[in-house]
């Protein structure tokens, strides 16, 4: 059982450049710490898989959003084109406090494209609910199912804790 050797399988599983790997450094930086937390132990549960990793390589896409960039967001699909992508308007979005607790994953595959794959999206959910009992996956909710979005719980809005 030795055709499909390690070595060959750590060639196709996709890759992240030094840059792209400093990006995604900082926007974990931004999340709050049982986030951060969750997110690491599912990143690393899922290229310590054989299979997952050569399926896809996770990214935070956004963690930190400005009300300025939220409110852009909330006109998609109402006042500009596009199809809507949120019900918040800015300010109003976990993704606009700091620390955050919330952050939005993709996947880069192994063409460098980038995944919003529902299949690949919930098996990562597992791991994160597996990582920490407080993320909450967005494709969990019944009224707009929002998949790449992962949040903790927050005690109130602007005093965020992990506790
Ligand atoms: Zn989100």
């Amino acid at each position: 059982m030795t055709t499909f050797s390690s070595q060959k399988a750590a060639r196709l599983a996709p890759q992240l450049s030094a840059t792209q790997q400093k990006i995604q450094a900082a926007r974990l930086a931004q999340a709050v710490p049982c986030l951060a937390e969750a997110y690491a132990e599912a990143l690393a549960r899922w290229l310590g898989d054989p299979v997952l990793r050569l399926a896809g390589r996770p990214i935070i896409t956004e963690c930190y959003r400005s009300p300025e960039r939220q409110e852009e967001l909330y006109a998609q699909g109402r006042s500009k084109p596009g199809t809507i992508v949120t019900y918040k308007r800015g300010g109003q979005s976990n993704h606009n406090l700091r620390p955050t607790p919330a952050l939005d994953v993709a996947f880069v595959l192994a063409d460098a494209s980038v995944s919003w794959s529902g299949l690949l999206l919930s098996k990562f959910a597992r791991l994160m609910k597996a990582a920490d009992a407080r993320v909450i996956w967005g494709g969990d909710w019944v009224t707009f199912k929002d998949r790449p979005h992962f949040e903790v719980t927050t005690t109130q809005k602007g005093g965020v804790a992990c506790g």
